[in-house]
């Protein structure tokens, strides 16, 4: 088989009201998603979506002609021009699909196949009152949810740490927190919040037994991870989601018990099954970051499922802060939802299993 073209087509929907993100200095009025289309001269075309994919222009050329099947060196290839600037992830979950539809299985099951559905936690992008936090927790909690991401921002603590505590008090839902001081959005030059705040605020969200801290502190301070696990025994520290860079990932992991690489923005697809078995065979947590859009997600749910990630996989849903499955999966036909009982069901459609919305237009 070979690669006859790679077409990148942008989408775009207005966000009216828009999206509250707690990462985000500015609140967003529209959502962009790239599509990546792989196509063959056997006919399957694969599509992936993710990263921006912007840059890739001058890049397409070492890919044609080659084998979509030969996915081994496809990882390097792609490895060979992110060198070069971007993050170009996208297309190896159109690979995927491809590949999954040549064999005519679920890209899940070349994965790993260690399961068909995985439990989604809500994850939760705004600071709200504790009081609708209180409300949405109940509600997540009867459409089968069994647990939620509360966004805490370590400059204005108060508003988040009630919440957490109003989630607690009102529902059984196991309480993730992510304090986002890993990255910052483009542009964002504010510093992350000191060390000396965050041991303290760590150790107060400590008592509320969360089933894991997120993102305490920036990539680099990997001595300030190692610290707030040790002086917090018990407490999961998480984090990972934008970390590409090797070194500094593989210096990381060893101060976590939670990893969360997003195939489609970080490592790759190949890459993140590989870290995931050996943080398996360490005793450590893998389940991706999943906030890119609907496709992403999809890639996400495939590689988490093959090779079974958990205990939940992050499911982007906050309505209170503008963010529904609609608008995050725009890009489908049909928006991804839970089942009643809280899981996600891997599409067992060959490849990817994604159906694209009939709307979409076909040229950048
Ligand atoms: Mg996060």
């Amino acid at each position: 088989m070979k690669i006859t073209d790679i077409r990148i087509t942008d989408h775009a929907i207005e966000l009216d009201p828009p999206m509250h993100a707690a990462w985000d200095p500015d609140p967003r009025h529209g959502f962009t998603a790239t599509v990546v289309r792989v196509e063959t001269d056997e006919g399957i075309t694969g599509v992936g979506s993710g990263d921006t994919m912007a840059g890739f222009d001058a890049h397409r050329h070492h890919f044609l002609g080659t084998d979509p099947l030969g996915m081994a060196v496809q990882v390097r290839r792609i490895e060979s021009v992110a060198f070069h600037g971007g993050r170009f992830w996208p297309l190896e979950a159109a690979l995927w699909d491809v590949v999954g539809q040549a064999a005519g299985l679920s890209v899940s099951v070349l994965f790993g196949g260690v399961a068909d559905r995985l439990p989604v936690y809500a994850s939760w992008c705004s600071v709200q009152s504790a009081e609708r936090r209180a409300r949405d927790a109940a509600e997540l909690e009867a459409e089968g949810f069994r647990a939620v991401k509360v966004r805490v921002d370590p400059r204005d603590p108060e508003p988040g740490i009630a919440s957490v505590a109003a989630v607690r008090a009102a529902t059984s839902l196991d309480v993730l927190v992510d304090l986002n001081q890993a990255w910052r959005m483009a542009g964002d030059v504010r510093p992350a919040v000191e060390l000396v705040e965050i041991r303290r605020l760590v150790r107060r969200l400590a008592e509320f037994e969360p089933g894991w801290i997120e993102e305490p502190l920036p990539y680099d301070d990997v001595d300030g991870h190692r610290l707030l696990r040790a002086e917090n025994p018990g407490l999961r520290i998480a984090s990972g989601e934008m970390c590409d860079n090797r070194p500094q990932l593989d210096a990381l992991v060893d101060a976590l018990d939670v990893v969360q690489t997003d195939v489609v923005l970080s490592l790759g697809m190949s890459r993140t099954r590989a870290l995931a078995e050996s943080l398996a065979a360490r005793h450590r947590r893998f389940t991706p970051h999943t906030w890119s859009n609907g496709l992403g997600l999809l890639a996400n749910l495939h590689v988490a499922a093959g090779v079974g990630a958990g205990p939940y996989l992050e499911f982007p849903y906050d309505p209170a802060g503008g963010w529904t499955p609609e608008r995050r999966d725009f890009l489908l036909a049909e928006p991804l939802r839970p089942a009643a009982d809280g899981t996600l069901a891997v599409p067992q459609a060959p490849g990817l299993g994604a159906v694209l919305h009939p709307s979409l237009s076909d040229s950048r």
